[in-house]
């Protein structure tokens, strides 16, 4: 069961906006597409098996294809020559897409501080949420994922057209 969105009750009647609605939606039938390149990626698939069960949260469905995915997981250490392949896999993802950094490789590059390796995907995507450590353990990456819900809920329908957002995403060189 999820919580119902702040209302209105009465007896045989509960009044929301229409913003609520669709957060609560979104928010509990989010669909990953999981990009991952190393031990990170292990970690996740416990995340998907039934001791940790992802599916409680609606998003077992995972989407191999950017076009139906919600939520960008990136797991694992991304090497430079990589980066264009993830800026491309997030650009080919509709609106609205929230992007998860999982792990100290995806958030900073971790230990691999080498001429190869990205530094961070957020030189590369906006990141929404952060999962430190080395590797997180699944419990990390729920929490990360349940911040992502709470994200979702409270989006405006309408994010693209926010000033900010576009400004956000021009800082990446993103129209
Ligand atoms: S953060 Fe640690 S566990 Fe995760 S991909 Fe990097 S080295 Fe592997």
């Amino acid at each position: 069961m999820v919580e119902s969105p702040p209302g209105i009750e009465g007896q045989g009647f509960f009044a929301t906006s229409l913003d609520s609605l669709v957060g609560l939606a979104r928010a509990n039938s989010l669909w990953p597409l999981p990009f991952a390149t190393s031990c990170c990626g292990i970690e996740f698939m416990s995340t998907m098996a039934s001791h940790y069960d992802i599916g409680r949260f609606g998003a077992e469905r995972l989407s191999f294809s950017a076009r139906q995915a919600d939520v960008l997981m990136v797991m694992g250490t991304i090497a430079k020559k990589m980066a264009p392949v993830v800026k491309q896999v997030y650009l080919q993802m509709a609106e609205p897409r929230w992007v998860l950094s999982v792990g100290a490789c995806a958030c900073s590059g971790g230990i691999f501080d080498t001429y190869s390796v990205l530094q961070g995907i957020d030189r590369i995507i906006p990141v929404d949420v952060y999962v430190p450590g080395c590797p997180p353990r699944p419990e990390q990456i729920l929490d990360g994922f349940m911040q992502i819900q709470e994200l979702a809920k409270k989006e405006s329908t309408r994010r693209r057209n926010m000033p900010e957002y576009k400004a956000l995403l021009a800082s990446y060189g993103i129209e």
